[in-house]
């Protein structure tokens, strides 16, 4: 049985002295691949480095909403840029999404909304953030619709929302 985890920020610095045995185990008990989300432009670049590291490790490029204040607005045409540049080293847009805990929703309705179109553009899946915003999701998709699926990460909606 192989087992992958879909969502896993195994980049933070909280696993900085564990990342390797932590990698171990997982693939001990069956778990052994991990898609690491991107979350600032900058991050996402040294992603790449991770993911070298760690063969066991696929990578996602995105900008996260709940960094917002980390984002500029030329980090999105810089994401696109860096995405196309190193699609091949890429498994999915993201993360990516919409936070009402976050000040701002119209940038992060922005930012959402291009990662969208990033995804489509180069053919990738998404990796989606939601809280309190199974709504303005909605909307967004509507607007602009995600062509290659995805995950919507610790999803808790009804049945009807999905
Ligand atoms: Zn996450």
């Amino acid at each position: 049985m192989q087992f992958i985890d879909s969502h896993c920020h195994l980049d933070f610095s909280e696993f900085d002295s564990s990342r390797e045995s932590l990698i171990t185990e997982c693939v001990a008990k069956g778990v052994n691949q991990f898609v690491v989300p991107g979350i600032t432009l900058a991050q996402s670049h040294t992603l790449i480095e991770l993911k070298a590291t760690y063969p066991s490790i696929k990578i996602a490029a995105g900008l996260h909403p709940y960094f917002l204040d980390q984002h500029k607005e030329s980090h999105i045409e810089a994401l696109f840029e860096f995405a196309t540049t190193n699609k091949h080293q890429l498994v999915a847009i993201g993360e990516c999404g919409l936070d009402r805990s976050i000040e701002n929703l119209s940038k992060q309705t922005y930012l959402f909304e291009q990662q969208i179109k990033l995804s489509n553009e180069l053919s990738l899946p998404l990796i989606v953030h939601h809280r309190q915003s199974h709504d303005l999701i909605a909307q967004a998709f509507k607007r602009c619709k995600p062509k290659n699926g995805g995950v919507i990460h610790a999803f808790s909606g009804s049945i009807q929302q999905a």
